[in-house]
């Protein structure tokens, strides 16, 4: 039942009920709801401002860790991207040195990755670290390019290294005999006396004294461009080994490789002999520069070791009687 609420009437000197009428009744609820509204608003706003919920605590954390995690991503991206400096080091003043190969030049090695507008999109979003975000960014494209170029820079080297040792492997650079099987060695390079014709000549190789038999090895990597019987050489191998270089090996009893054939340097060949105009067992040996015959005592330091090849020097300025 319904509390009825009174109030003290002055003239007719008695207490009156209240009459509460529908409309007013309306307006006390509406009043009442908007009030309260108004307050849970201004509640909410008050607590929003000064109070922070545990979820955006959470989040905050979160976000303070990414940023951290950025930052430690960005500096290890830094060290790396200084070693890279390193190998660049080695590259450019080690390798390409003994190599005998130009450096890469610095405008490929620093050049840019992309213009301003890649990273527009990061700017875009407004995020309050964007500087820190693409920085990083602009580091893993920086080493990115620095790398592949890196790269493609060892395969070059790769490359010419390959063609440096196809190159010094083909270099007639051994002894044809072995040392333990030389009798002797007439170094008698360039002019003079035949001792079968009896007259001055140019002697255009070095006459190694050696049992017959003994096996002639290939001095480097080539291929046999000739090998036959001369009335001059006996029987005689020639090879081309590229690069500028030739060899011949003559007055051999028997050679064992023929013509298009590829050998490698240290192989057998052909043995001692004393065939064509030779007045004794031995082998003599010529090299062949661009066609012109060189001494080829200068070629000989790769199998000797550095008294063999001084005391052969020593045994090269000595006169003696080629074989021819
Ligand atoms: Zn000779």
């Amino acid at each position: 039942m319904a509390k009825i609420r009174y109030f003290y009437d002055t003239e007719t000197c008695k207490y009156e009920p209240i009459k509460v009428t529908k409309g007013s009744m309306f307006l006390n609820v509406v009043g009442f709801l908007t009030l309260s509204l108004i307050m849970a608003f201004g509640l909410i706003y008050i607590y929003q401002a000064n109070f922070t919920s545990v979820k955006e605590s959470n989040l905050r954390a979160e976000n303070n860790n990414l940023k951290l995690e950025w930052s430690i991503l960005k500096e290890k991206l830094n060290n790396a991207y200084s070693n890279t400096s390193e190998l660049q080091y080695k590259d450019d003043k080690i390798y390409r040195v003994i190599l005998d190969t130009d450096e890469i030049p610095a405008t490929i090695r620093e050049g840019g990755v992309g213009g301003h507008n890649k990273y527009e999109r990061l700017s875009e979003q407004g995020l309050e670290d964007s500087e820190l975000i693409i920085g990083t960014y602009q580091l893993v494209d920086n080493l990115k390019k620095k790398l592949y170029i890196q790269s493609k820079s060892y395969d070059q080297i790769s490359t010419i290294l390959s063609e440096k040792e196809r190159m010094w492997a083909s270099r007639p650079a051994i002894q044809p005999i072995n040392n333990k099987e030389l009798t002797r060695l007439h170094t008698t390079f360039g002019r003079r006396f035949h001792p079968i014709l009896k007259k001055w000549i140019n002697h255009d190789g070095l006459d190694f004294t050696a049992p017959k038999g003994t096996p002639v090895y290939a001095t480097g990597d080539g291929i046999i461009t000739a090998s036959y019987r001369s009335t001059t050489y006996g029987n005689v191998i020639f090879i081309n080994h590229g690069y500028g270089y030739q060899t011949r090996y003559a007055h051999l009893t028997k050679y064992i490789v023929g013509r298009g054939e590829s050998v490698k340097r240290g192989q057998v060949i052909g043995y001692v002999g004393s065939t064509g105009r030779s007045s004794g067992s031995h082998l003599h040996y010529e090299v062949l520069y661009n066609y012109k015959p060189i001494n080829p005592i200068n070629f000989f330091q790769r199998d000797l070791d550095n008294e063999e090849y001084e005391k052969l020097i020593e045994i090269s300025k000595q006169e003696t009687i080629p074989l021819d």
